[in-house]
């Protein structure tokens, strides 16, 4: 019998991506738009880039312009995406930064930066989606994108780490709380990509070499490897996986 792939569809569906304008978040927008979904991007610097891939295959694109670093602007966000596209159905928490330091001198302000973007703005955009799937009882998604970090320590990233393990707890937690009404919150925990966020890493030889080697894939991920994990989770398709974190690592974690 043919498997109904109907379930992977966006069809009909709006989905709201955070940092949007380059990197994973672009490559979720795009993933989103060839399955079918309006996609809004949230970015604190225009999105051309990825409304362009996504007018080049016919799709719905809106961008939001918020800094992502201060709550406040969570209101903002939900009005203009509902303006834009109706109900939100699909929400990928994706913007992150990292801040490499050695852990005796990361100060206060980095700290906070890191942990305001990366996982306080991550539970509070959440809530203010879910309040809204809470009261019309149609369901959600929510996507977090953790790290291989969430798993392993890592070395001069204290914060990043910090944030990223907490992104696993948290989507358990609000898996727990919210399942039951349809709302499936999931993660994607990324390996090493090429994006601007490993730009450093992959610039330093030696710790760029140590890290192909350890990748039984043999080679760095791209903004393309996350999009059929996305899909999934916010499809049909995954309407029983609750409070998961999925690897999209070329095995990284199997090491
Ligand atoms: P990236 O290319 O640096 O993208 C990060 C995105 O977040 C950018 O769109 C960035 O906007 C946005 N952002 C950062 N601070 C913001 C703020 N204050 N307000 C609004 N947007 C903000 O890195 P990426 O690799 O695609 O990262 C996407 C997610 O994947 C992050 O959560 C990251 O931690 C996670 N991740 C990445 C890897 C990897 O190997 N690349 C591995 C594991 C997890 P700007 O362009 O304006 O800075």
């Amino acid at each position: 019998m043919t498997p109904n792939l109907n379930m992977f569809s966006l069809e009909g569906k709006t989905a709201l991506v955070t940092g949007a304008n380059t990197g994973l978040g672009q490559g979720i927008c795009v993933a989103y738009a060839k399955a079918g979904a309006n996609v809004i991007g949230v970015a604190r610097r225009s999105c051309e880039d990825t409304a362009a891939k996504i007018a080049d295959i016919g799709g719905n694109f809106q961008e939001i312009i918020a800094d992502l670093s201060d709550i406040s602007v969570i209101p903002q966000i939900v009005s203009e995406a509902e303006k834009a596209f109706g109900r939100v159905d699909i929400l990928v928490n994706n913007a992150g930064i990292i801040k490499r330091c050695d852990a005796a001198d990361v100060s206060i302000e980095d700290w906070d930066s890191v942990i305001n973007i990366n996982e306080k703005m991550v539970f509070f955009l959440s809530q203010a989606f879910a309040k809204g799937w809470l009261s019309d009882h149609k369901g959600g998604k929510i996507i977090n994108i953790a790290s291989m970090l969430s798993y392993q320590g890592g070395i001069r990233v204290p914060a990043y780490t910090a944030s990223k393990s907490a992104i696993i707890g948290l989507t358990r937690e609000l898996a727990n709380e919210w399942s039951k009404h349809n709302i499936n919150v999931n993660a994607i925990a990324p390996g090493y990509m090429e994006t601007n966020n490993t730009e450093n890493l992959r610039k330093d030889e030696q710790r760029s070499e140590e890290i192909l080697g350890r990748i039984p894939a043999g080679r760095w991920g791209t903004p393309e490897d996350i999009a059929g994990a996305a899909i999934f989770l916010a499809s049909e398709a995954s309407s029983y996986v609750h409070g998961f974190t999925l690897a999209v690592d070329g095995g990284w974690l199997a090491r």
